[in-house]
């Protein structure tokens, strides 16, 4: 391609809305142009990435044995209502009625659909297992788009679903998508690691979560020091903490008069205690009808995946301040433990409440906090409905299996799920048996964010002068820069070096602006194209061109004879360097 004919609006300034390098650079090189919250158009360069990208999918899953198809991205809600997800996805699913006031809602996913399709039309066991995927638009209402194209309200998703006979069945299904996605992120140049996830409103039995580890990632992935243990936040389990050190005095039941103070940082300030002192009451609505209490360390935060899977997997929600004061006797900001057991479905008690002595809580009494609080003494910790259990996110100072945790900030680029009969059951995808039973398939899904790649790519491979993009999913693999435009011979050369690159079937884009040298090397820079051939006036006359690698800080002069086949030589290269790091 020319560069004289492409629309690339490539700008100087750093975009004011734009907080990271990825989303700085996407605009700069003229990548990306922002419509409105949360959604982009892609121009030419941005949009050859992603094309890129999306190829590397469909080859890894075509070649995993998955089949692509393309399902409507207008989903009709009573097939949402079927499975419940409805509530679960909330208001991050974009809804609309129809002119006819049929309900529906743009697809942010399609476990729905892709199993009321199998329902359809599969009914044997001789007709599994399969695995059908598409790649095509997703929406999202993310309650706060940003970051670019890695948080957006409209992305491009790869998904895949399977549906198997057995349990062996389906561990052989996840295993090869497994395999598939450690393949395309190498491919794409991305360093990853592979963590236990949450299943969250996916449901489901087992899920890993591919991440580019990365400082200024929205996830967090909690590590054992010898790395035997990954899992993201959502999913680290923590050792249970020793009791605290009980030879204090274990003084009497206290009420403290505490005006206005509801928060924990306020109480702490009033009392002079310190968060850890401090045993937070939640209350929540579990499902429609139920609600339950959570106690929780003042320095704790509930971990809200852990805590619905207690609950028993329905939804949960903190609740409002009149169901509060209906439980509580109080207003917001003034519950405790004591006598709620017994007004609630659920006590639910963080393993970290079960070890302290003693505790500050609220007196269930509008401004009134208690002092000397004795779990076991004051709330039962065993009995009925109470429950023990790891419900908050892992902290420094925890530990897995006895071990320390590191923590590492990290973009989720794929996700993997073991679904189980939970949709195929609701939706009816059942097969006959080789004993002509009827049988719901087992399910996995396998979602991949293709924007989400190229953003992580860059986010990982910059300077300040511009993308460092791998070859495999850089808008070209060459450019070529004539330097000096009003030489005949180097004009001519350039355009003999495109031509044979071309010709050789590089991805090659030839400078052809008439600009001064500086906005080409800036440009080439910033746009991140990995190999550049510069073609100049002196070099020329030695009969050499130089070639550089982005990373590289200094070019290497080579004959403009032999240049087109070092070229290819190191395209391939770069190529082979990719596929041996998977
Ligand atoms: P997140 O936790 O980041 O919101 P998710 O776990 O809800 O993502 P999945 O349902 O697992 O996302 O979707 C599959 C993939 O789609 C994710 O791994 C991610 O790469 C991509 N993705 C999800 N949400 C977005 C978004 N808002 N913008 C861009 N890509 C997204
Ligand atoms: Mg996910």
């Amino acid at each position: 391609m020319r560069y004289s004919q492409m629309f690339i609006p490539t700008v100087k300034e750093i975009p004011a809305e734009a907080e990271i390098p990825s989303h700085r650079l996407m605009i700069r090189a003229g990548f990306i142009r922002k419509l409105a919250s949360g959604t982009y158009s892609y121009l030419p360069l941005g949009w050859r990435s992603l094309l890129k990208i999306v190829n590397i999918v469909r080859q890894e899953m075509n070649a995993a044995g998955a089949q692509e198809i393309s399902m409507p991205i207008i989903q009709p809600m009573e097939l949402w209502a079927k499975t419940g997800r409805d509530k679960d996805y909330g208001e991050t699913m974009c809804r609309f009625t129809d002119r006819h006031g049929r309900e529906g809602a743009l697809a942010p996913t399609a476990e729905e659909v892709v199993t009321s399709l199998v329902a359809a039309d599969i009914s044997s066991y001789k007709q599994l297992p399969i695995n059908l995927y598409q790649i095509n638009t997703k929406f999202r209402d993310e309650f706060r788009p940003r970051f670019g194209v890695l948080r957006s309200r409209e992305f491009l998703m790869k998904d895949a679903y399977s549906f198997n006979t057995d349990a062996n069945s389906l561990n052989e299904s996840y295993q090869q998508m497994y395999e598939a996605y450690r393949r395309i992120f190498s491919r794409c140049g991305l360093p990853f690691l592979i963590v236990e996830a949450e299943t969250g409103e996916m449901g489901g039995s087992q899920s890993h979560q591919f991440t580019v580890p990365c400082e200024t990632g929205e996830d967090i992935i909690v590590q054992t020091d010898d790395l035997s243990y990954a899992a993201n936040l959502e999913k680290a389990e923590v050792d249970p903490l020793p009791r605290e050190d009980a030879s204090a005095d274990i003084e009497p039941l206290e009420e403290v008069h505490t005006p206005g103070v509801g928060t924990i940082e306020d109480v702490c300030a009033f009392l002079g205690t310190q968060p850890a002192q401090m045993i937070k009451t939640l209350i929540y609505e579990v499902g429609e009808t139920q609600t339950a209490v959570c106690l929780i360390r003042g320095d704790h935060e509930v971990n809200n995946e852990k805590l619905t899977q207690v609950c028993g997997g329905v939804h949960i929600e903190l609740a409002d301040e009149k169901t509060i004061r209906e439980v509580s006797g109080a207003a917001v900001g003034f519950a405790g433990p004591m006598g709620l057991a017994g007004k609630v479905d659920k006590l639910i008690i963080d393993h970290a409440i079960a070890a302290m002595i003693t505790g500050v809580t609220g007196a269930n009494k509008t401004d009134y906090h208690v002092r000397n609080v004795v779990p076991g003494r004051d709330f039962p910790l065993e009995g009925g409905n109470v429950v023990i259990a790891d419900v908050r996110n892992a902290t420094q100072s925890d530990t897995h299996g006895g071990k320390k945790l590191l923590f590492t900030r990290g973009i989720e680029v794929g996700q993997v799920f073991k679904l189980g009969t939970k949709y195929s059951e609701l939706l009816g995808a059942k097969f006959d048996d080789e004993t002509g039973a009827d049988k719901p398939c087992l399910m996995g899904c396998y979602g991949i964010g293709i924007n989400r790649i190229l953003a992580a790519a860059i986010e990982i491979g910059n300077d300040e002068k511009g993308c460092i993009l791998p070859i495999s999913i850089a808008p070209f693999e060459i450019e070529v820069l004539p330097i000096n435009n009003d030489s005949p011979d180097v004009v001519a050369e350039a355009e003999r070096i495109y031509r044979q690159l071309v010709e050789a079937g590089a991805d090659v884009l030839l400078d052809d602006r008439n600009a001064r040298p500086g906005v080409k090397f800036n440009d080439a820079d910033l746009i991140g194209v990995p190999l550049r051939l510069v073609v100049g006036d002196r070099s020329l006359r030695e009969g050499d061109v130089e070639i550089k690698r982005r990373r590289e800080p200094k070019p290497t002069a080579t004959p403009a004879s032999e240049a087109v086949a070092k070229a290819m030589e190191i395209i391939d290269q770069m190529k082979q360097e990719l596929l041996a790091s998977g």
